[in-house]
């Protein structure tokens, strides 16, 4: 396995208008091999988003560091200074980092003034390749590899059913050939077949092509499903992280406990009781000092409000942010 990109330490802070700031992304690490799907889950709010627009230099980070493959790129000034590495500021090289982003939306990803071929086309066009037929051929490929065929290409984007338009958005961002493709919840507006559909083809490309997959979303059914390691994100920062298939039978944090309770049947037999989260996801402009979880945890101790708590490795790959997770860790396998 290569690794394709590193993230380490990243943040995104939002100075609001009227001099608030708000920590979106509150140093976020982690690594995705060609050929993997990672998975960032999180409530809505929690920077999964953020992560994602900052990978994609569509945000510019205000500290952390970035290596694609062996090129290593500081947040802050440095992402500045070296736009060319981020194809949304208008790279051309073809051998520098490509990222392909995919939006929940698809109607914010594609033209509906296009043709489907236009507005698979157009990224490269935007790069300066020419119409013809080795432009045609490149459109037709990729828009096989998402399920679209030749009928489909000269159909309006505007009059297109979601799922098609999804499909559509895919190809878009794979015409590329993108170092790191990027799916922003993009289950999240279609109904339950279009859906289907769109995880069958997420899973067909992990399987086939080369590319590093990021997919965001909050639909952990659908993570479970198209990834082979997740993260979990709560208010700027990732609690637990690995093996998709370790995670989703032993959480050790109590918030993605809560999480996967709240959509899954956990296990009843697991010794820990289910987990209820009191009140909101407090305001990232208003981060509490120790643990994000701790206002809202039914099993904080003391020690919880005083520090945020370190990355705790549990073996195979799995580790988590909480200063109990060693008891818990014990009463489950206990
Ligand atoms: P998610 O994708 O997990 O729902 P986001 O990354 O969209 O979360 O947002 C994280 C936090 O950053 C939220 O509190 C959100 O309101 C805030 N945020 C996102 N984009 C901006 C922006 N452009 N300006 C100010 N705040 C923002
Ligand atoms: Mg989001």
């Amino acid at each position: 396995m290569s690794r394709v990109v590193t993230v380490e330490g990243l943040r995104k802070v939002f100075r609001l208008e009227g001099g608030g700031r708000l920590v979106a992304v509150a140093g976020v690490s982690f690594g995705i091999d060609r050929g993997e799907v990672l998975g960032l889950i999180g409530e809505s709010g929690s920077g999964k988003s953020t992560v994602g627009r900052c990978l994609a230099g569509l945000l510019t980070p205000d500290g952390g560091a970035v290596t694609w493959g062996e090129d290593r790129v500081r947040a802050g000034s440095l992402f500045r200074e070296f736009p060319g590495l981020w194809p949304a500021a208008g790279a051309q090289g073809e051998d520098r980092v490509r990222v392909g982003m995919v939006f929940q939306e698809p109607r914010d990803s594609v033209n509906r003034r296009f043709q489907v071929w236009e507005a698979v086309a157009d990224p490269l066009i935007a790069r300066g390749m020419r119409r013809g037929p080795r432009l045609a051929a490149r459109v037709e490929e990729t828009a096989a590899l998402v399920g679209l065929d030749r009928s489909h290409l000269l159909l309006d984007c505007g009059g297109l059913p979601e799922e098609l338009l999804q499909r559509a958005s895919i190809a878009r961002a794979l015409i590329i050939e993108p170092t790191l493709l990027i799916l922003d919840e993009p289950t999240t507006a279609l109904d339950p077949d279009a859906r289907a559909g769109v995880l069958e083809l997420i899973r067909r490309l992990r399987g086939s092509s080369s590319t590093a997959i990021l997919l965001i979303s909050h639909d952990l059914a659908a993570i479970r499903s198209v990834t082979e390691r997740v993260a979990i994100m709560y208010l700027g920062k990732i609690v637990e992280r690995g093996p998709t298939d370790r995670l989703f039978v032993d959480p050790l944090h109590p918030y993605t406990r809560a999480l996967i309770e709240s959509a899954l049947d956990l296990d009843p037999s697991t010794p820990m009781a289910p987990v209820e989260l009191s009140g909101e996801i407090p305001s990232p402009m208003d981060r509490p000092p120790g643990c994000p979880l701790e206002p809202r945890c039914p099993w904080s101790i003391a020690g919880c409000a005083e520090a945020e708590p370190p990355e705790e490795d549990f073996g195979a790959d799995h580790s988590v942010s909480c200063i109990r997770a060693g008891e818990f860790a014990a009463g489950l396998r206990g």
